[in-house]
């Protein structure tokens, strides 16, 4: 994912609180790399502030322009990628995007993306033109080609309204599941799924699923098995904010389905709290990208807390834990110098996240 370092990195040294740990001490940046030696001639750039492993969003989409249609040009991708690096994201989950993205991985001044590929829903059950769309005899082998194409995560459309039904339905047969989870683990990736509702969860999370993207509908006896597999749940509060919108537009044909979404929504936070206090793993992320702008890592960070998880535990779910989840480094020696740096403690204020004093992203001075 990185290259080699530039000739022309700086030292760099800052002075602070360092998280999780706590310890208030001195790092240097040499080569683009952490270290704890002394780099003499370095240039401080901070001291005083609170020092976090950079922010992750773990959802969103790189290539979906607001409304759902494709960003269709270069700087168009850099500007959403630039939009979540000046709210402290330093490194993306992109959860499924019809773009290809990879120029931006040529980009000093961009986050790191790990991509999911392109998202893969059966015919006519998700957003027009944003899926790759396929019957359930081709998807073991389309999980198999995005596997190879993506960055470690393979993204399944598990659930969408069903217009023959007029409510959300599942989009797979359990079967067919258990076949391309376990052909994208034998590829080395890791599997997600869209889901709003309940009636797919069973089917993904018992066909070995590693995480579940929204998990509105997750229940008490499905949450005690994804805490028991060690299935994680990105719940994206500041998306499912308009649920209430999409019932509201789809009313008149499928009430059905508006009742279905008012339910979810009014039990979304009581969800995450119950993943959370179950030992589920919850990751902030924000599914930016379509009906989310991008750079609002600090509202999902916020909005997880007020769903119940302890300031730290929403701060960690954007930061270190969501980066180990995702094979990124924190702060430790030789790690790659992505840093956060706030002049208040975010543990104790997650509003502090709204001002980012200082970033390094692969050892250099962004912001
Ligand atoms: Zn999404």
């Amino acid at each position: 994912m990185t290259g080699l370092p530039a000739p022309d990195l700086p030292d760099l040294h800052l002075a602070g609180v360092l998280l999780p740990e706590g310890d208030d001490r001195d790092l240097w940046v040499h080569g683009g790399r952490i270290t704890f030696e002394p780099v003499p001639g370095a240039e401080t750039v901070s001291r005083d502030g609170f020092v976090v492993p950079g922010l992750v969003d773990a959802h969103c989409h790189v290539g979906i322009s607001r409304g759902g249609g494709r960003v269709p040009t270069l700087a168009g991708l850099r500007e959403q990628a630039l939009s979540e690096r000046a709210a402290g994201v330093l490194a993306l989950r992109d959860c499924g995007s019809p773009v290809d993205t990879r120029a931006l991985d040529d980009d000093p001044e961009l986050p790191r993306i790990i991509r999911a590929g392109r998202h893969l829903a059966a015919p006519r059950r998700y957003i027009p033109g944003l899926a790759l769309e396929m019957e359930p005899g081709d998807l073991v082998e389309a999980v198999r080609t995005q596997a190879r194409r993506g960055d470690g995560w393979v993204k399944l459309v598990g659930d969408w309204i069903d217009r023959g039904v007029g409510d959300l339905a599942p989009e797979w047969p359990a079967d067919v599941l258990a076949e391309a989870i376990a052909a994208a683990h034998a590829e080395g990736a890791r599997v997600t799924a869209h889901t709003f509702g309940t009636d797919a969860l069973p089917g993904l999370i018992g066909a070995g699923i590693d995480c579940i993207e929204h998990g509105t509908g997750l229940t008490e006896e499905l949450v005690g098995e994804m805490a028991a597999r060690g299935t994680a749940v990105v719940p994206t509060l500041v998306n499912v904010e308009n649920f209430p919108g999409f019932a509201t537009a789809g009313e008149s044909k499928f009430p059905a389905y508006a009742s279905t979404m008012r339910r979810l929504y009014a039990g979304s936070g009581a969800v995450v709290r119950a993943a959370y206090e179950a030992g589920v793993p919850v990751f902030a992320g924000t599914d930016a990208g379509g009906g989310i702008d991008h750079g609002r890592v600090a509202d999902e960070v916020r909005a997880l807390h007020r769903a119940g998880l302890p300031a730290e535990a929403a701060l960690a779910a954007g930061s270190w834990a969501a980066r180990t989840w995702l094979g990124l480094p924190g702060i430790e020696e030789d790690a790659e110098a992505d840093l956060v740096v706030y002049e208040t403690d975010p543990r104790k204020d997650l509003d502090s996240l709204q001002r980012p004093q200082r970033m390094i992203l692969r050892g250099r001075v962004v912001a």
